[in-house]
């Protein structure tokens, strides 16, 4: 089966909720056959004041110097076997827009993937936070993430938008349908030009479902909107995890082609042949 022969959602032990060498990572995105790697990790914590930065869900400042350096010596390391990309997973939080714009002007990224991870000062994907969807509106819930996400397309500072129904993450379920909701969040990133993301993680978390939903993700396709794919790795045996699964995904909803970035330039590429076995 055709696969996208890319993995462009990666992390490293530099977060400090991931573990392995980078090397292992590259090691592994070889073994599995794919022809592009992408590390995307946490960018620090820039929206907080360095003492109230959590060194468990981010690198420091200081050492995003050296997070970068580390791709570079990567892609050289592997040149012939691979082609490294470097980006970064920057949360949006509204009203700090333009302290994120300052400081992703200072690389050369192949591209920036935009994550909702906090709403207000909830990091609701934290499972140390995990008891605060008790005291919420499911639904109401639902509707806010949703509302964010899309600002965070028209933000115009990302060029995939991450794991966009990551909300969902421990199998918190909306009672309302959501088919109204999902067409305008793909309206929104069609209009900002926005990618959407195919990330497998979710098959790893409770909801145990790939992000986005398929109702989701076939909006996106409606709409117009390319995709990309990634394993939101946080360990190097899950590089290219389940990527035939969000290829199925991918080809149910619509999807013949993907996206490669080059410097923040978009490459629309078929859906890929395997060629290489995979381990
Ligand atoms: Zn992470
Ligand atoms: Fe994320
Ligand atoms: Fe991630
Ligand atoms: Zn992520």
């Amino acid at each position: 089966m055709p696969i996208p022969l890319v993995d462009y959602h990666v992390h490293t032990a530099r977060c400090g909720h991931a573990s392995g060498a980078m090397e292992r990572y590259v090691e592994r995105a070889i073994q599995s056959g794919l022809t592009e790697l992408g590390f995307s990790d946490h960018l620090f914590m820039y929206w907080l004041p360095s003492d109230r930065r959590d060194p468990e869900l981010g690198m420091a400042e200081w050492e995003h110097d050296f997070y970068v350096e580390d791709v570079e010596r990567c892609r050289r390391q592997y040149a012939a076997d691979i082609t490294i990309r470097l980006a970064t997973e920057a949360d949006f939080i509204p009203g700090y827009e333009r302290e994120l714009e300052r400081i992703l002007r200072g690389y050369e990224w192949d591209y920036v993937i935009g994550s909702v991870h906090f709403l207000g000062e909830w990091g609701f994907d934290d499972g140390r936070h995990v008891a605060e969807f008790a005291r919420r509106d499911i639904d109401a819930l639902y509707a806010e993430y949703f509302e964010v996400v899309g600002a965070s397309a028209e933000s115009g500072l990302f060029d995939t938008i991450g794991h966009s129904d990551l909300i969902k993450k421990f199998g918190h379920r909306p009672t309302l349908d959501q088919c109204a909701a999902y067409q305008r969040l793909a309206e929104r990133f069609a209009r900002a030009g926005v990618c959407v993301e195919v990330n497998s993680a979710g098959l790893r978390k409770p909801v145990g479902e790939i992000y986005p939903h398929p109702d989701l993700l076939r909006a996106c396709h409606a709409a117009g909107v390319p995709v990309t794919f990634g394993s939101d790795a946080h360990a190097p045996a899950e590089v290219a995890a389940d990527i035939s699964a969000a290829c199925e995904l991918m080809r149910v909803a619509g999807y013949t082609e993907y996206v490669r970035y080059d410097q923040r330039h978009r490459q629309i590429v078929p859906i890929e042949t395997k060629t290489t076995p995979s381990s």
